[in-house]
């Protein structure tokens, strides 16, 4: 009853729909929120203010003809959340705000705030829900903008290979990307507050907090490439400051770089491998640009030695052949007849000597000079050259006296060794000094020196030469100066000769001189003592030959060369005896056992004199063959005692050597090989 009188009362108090409306209208005519009234369990509108065509498009009006227009309003994609939110709202359990996105009538997106008020009656049961709905779309979106810029940062630093953070003055780290965090094996929150100190080794702490106070106190920028343990690191820093310009911190960035590192040093090396390799290619270039300026050196030389050789060689060609023409004249003097022949003598020698010269070069040159050592006695040896210099100075005519100085006693000076390049260096040697020496003496011999080496020595009072000139008169084709030795003739391989074969018995040449003054040539080598052996009994060179009763086969294919050796040898007595080719002379040595010494002539046809002696030495080894060849070689000499001859003579032949060599081995002579081969030297022409 009481009830029902309250209810009565209210009711008569409760004012018309219009009064909530006016009320409500009047209240917010001036927001800008939309104010709604829903009643219960009706889900009818009784009051939307008039925003609602503002904020969602629609009329109030349209609203309360259809409530269910919500429906429409609400964004798809919030329509679930916004039934459960009202399911939850009306049992009481849900919030009573909450922002959701709408679609407006013509479209438009926006976002809203919605502020429920439950209504309940007396009896507790929900009536109405009274709300405020608020456009938040501008909020949102600065919201989302604040998000996302914030979002994109973190986005950034952590997705850096850098790492990169914030530090306040004292060190304490601020903030961390996630590459700083996972480097130093830390979360963020276990790395922020904390300092250098708490997480690096000591070392490389106090490094990074010096590096921080300088930034602090020169409030600059600063790079810095620095090692932590095995890594790497090219590290960025700089100031922080406030708005006053007061520094608050240091933010720092840094990536590893140890590949980097790894790279450059390598290319590093690269590079000084490189920078090696080109020093070694500028002095392969130099070396190239040398060889080449030698070899345009050398060609001018070879030019110049040719023009020499050709002269060299003209010179004693015009007189041989001049004379030989001379000497057809019948009304010649017996006297000038002999003075031509002596000439033609002379001029032939000079160009066999050039022959000689040049074929020695060559095989220097090309390493195949070979060495012969036998027994001999090195006084012996210079005695003869002593001679026949000395008769050179006497047929010169020069005011030169000639001393011989013998480092040993005659018969002490037995020595193992190349006598016949040793005659020829010395030889050399000698020709020079007496070539370039107008007056006072010429001094040669040898010494032993505490190394047990043997120095010859050649020494002049010529006209000397300059420092200059000594560095290249042992240089093949070289001579002081060509128009200089057109005065004295010469080709310019003497020295280097006599170098080359200085260095093939084990020793070295050198020269010492005065412009002026004289010269000193010196050949060091080693002293190897020879075997004594006794002084053959003298021939007497200017005895005649008396071979009467003897044989003599000459093997010569060669009508001229026999007719030669016939001349020589008829005075003797002898018989003589031809063979024309290796075969006969091998049987007539077989058959007629009278024959007593075989002048062989190495190069025959069919077979030649190397086979023929063989042949002959299996029979007759005691029958002494001679050799004859025109190679002029020194290996022929020895290629022909090798095989068996017991002697050997080149042609041109000498008449006085050639006779001195078969009275040897028909008078008896020892049958000494060393001894009966001793040569007579012929004086370098001068
Ligand atoms: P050449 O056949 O020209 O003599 P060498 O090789 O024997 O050739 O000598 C080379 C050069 O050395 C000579 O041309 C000369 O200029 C110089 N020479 C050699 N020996 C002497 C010396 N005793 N005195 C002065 N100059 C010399």
């Amino acid at each position: 009853m009481l009830k029902d009188e309250i209810n009565l009362l209210r009711k008569s108090f409760l004012p018309e729909e219009n009064y909530y409306k006016d009320r409500y209208y009047r209240i917010t005519e001036n927001v800008n929120d939309v104010v709604y009234r829903l009643i219960l369990p009706d889900f009818r509108y009784e009051y939307m203010s008039p925003q609602s065509k503002d904020l969602f498009g629609y009329e109030p009006e349209e609203f309360y003809y259809s409530p269910l227009l919500i429906r429409r309003v609400i964004h798809p994609d919030f329509f679930k959340y916004f039934i459960e939110h009202w399911r939850a709202l009306l049992k009481g359990e849900a919030p009573e705000y909450y922002e959701i996105k709408i679609v407006k009538k013509d479209g438009e997106v926006r976002w809203i705030q919605q502020k429920n008020l439950v209504i309940k009656d007396d009896t507790g049961k929900t009536v109405a829900i009274e709300g405020i709905v608020t456009d938040i779309t501008s909020r949102k979106q600065t919201d989302e903008a604040l998000i996302n810029s914030e979002a994109q940062k973190k986005a950034i630093l952590n997705n850096l290979p850098h790492l990169a953070w914030l530090k306040d003055c004292d060190g304490k780290y601020l903030s961390v990307n996630e590459s700083f965090a996972n480097t130093v094996n830390k979360t963020a929150e276990e790395i922020i507050g904390r300092t250098d100190y708490e997480i690096y080794p000591y070392d490389i702490a106090q490094r990074y907090r010096e590096e921080d106070l300088k930034i602090i106190l020169t409030r600059e920028q600063f790079f810095f490439e620095e090692q932590t343990s095995d890594l790497w690191y090219e590290t960025f820093k700089a100031p922080i400051f406030d708005s006053s310009g007061d520094i608050i911190g240091i933010t720092g960035i840094s990536l590893e770089i140890s590949k980097r590192k790894k790279n450059e040093d390598e290319i590093r090396d690269y590079s000084e491998k490189l920078a090696v390799q080109n020093v070694k290619l500028k002095l392969i270039n130099d070396e190239l640009k040398n060889a080449k300026e030698k070899a345009e050196e050398s060609d001018k030389l070879k030019s110049a030695f040719l023009a020499n050789m050709s002269h060299e060689i003209r010179t004693p060609m015009n007189a041989i052949l001049g004379f030989a023409t001379l000497i057809r004249n019948r009304i010649l003097t017996g006297e000038k007849r002999r003075e031509y022949i002596d000439l033609i003598n002379s001029n032939c020698r000079q160009l066999l000597h050039i022959i000689t010269d040049i074929i020695d070069i060559s095989k220097i040159e090309a390493g195949q000079i070979s060495i012969f050592n036998k027994n001999f006695l090195l006084n012996k040896v210079l005695n003869d050259l002593y001679l026949i210099f000395n008769n050179q100075i006497e047929v010169l005519r020069k005011p030169i006296e000639l001393h011989l100085k013998n480092g040993l006693k005659n018969e002490e000076s037995a020595l193992f060794s190349d006598k016949v390049r040793l005659e020829q260096v010395l030889t050399n040697l000698l020709s020079n000094a007496l070539k370039f020496t107008d007056k006072g003496k010429i001094e040669f011999g040898y010494t032993i020196d505490r190394r047990r080496d043997i120095v010859f020595f050649v020494k002049d009072t010529g006209i000397g030469i300059s420092e200059d000139e000594q560095k290249i008169i042992f240089d093949r084709f070289r001579q002081v100066s060509i128009s200089f030795n057109k005065m004295y003739g010469g080709t310019g391989l003497g020295l280097s000769i006599s170098k080359g074969l200085a260095q093939k018995l084990g020793g070295k040449i050198w020269v010492e001189s005065k412009v002026g003054k004289g010269s000193s040539f010196y050949l060091r080598v080693p002293y190897k003592p020879g075997i004594h052996i006794e002084r053959p009994p003298q021939i007497d060179y200017n005895a005649e030959y008396n071979w009467d009763g003897k044989t003599i086969l000459i093997a010569e294919d060669e009508d001229v060369n026999y007719n030669l050796l016939e001349t020589i040898l008829s005075p003797t007595k002898a018989k003589i005896i031809r063979a024309k080719t290796g075969e006969d002379t091998v049987e007539c040595c077989y058959n007629n056992k009278k024959v007593d010494v075989v002048l062989m002539d190495m190069k025959m046809p069919d077979m030649n004199g190397f086979e023929a002696t063989k042949k002959i030495k299996k029979r007759r080894k005691e029958l002494p063959i001679i050799a004859q060849t025109a190679y002029a070689m020194s290996t022929d000499e020895e290629n022909c005692m090798q095989i068996g001859c017991n002697d050997y003579i080149a042609k041109p032949i000498r008449i006085d050597d050639l006779l001195k060599k078969i009275e040897q081995f028909l008078n008896t002579a020892p049958s000494d090989q060393d001894v009966s081969r001793e040569q007579t030297i012929s004086p370098k022409a001068i």
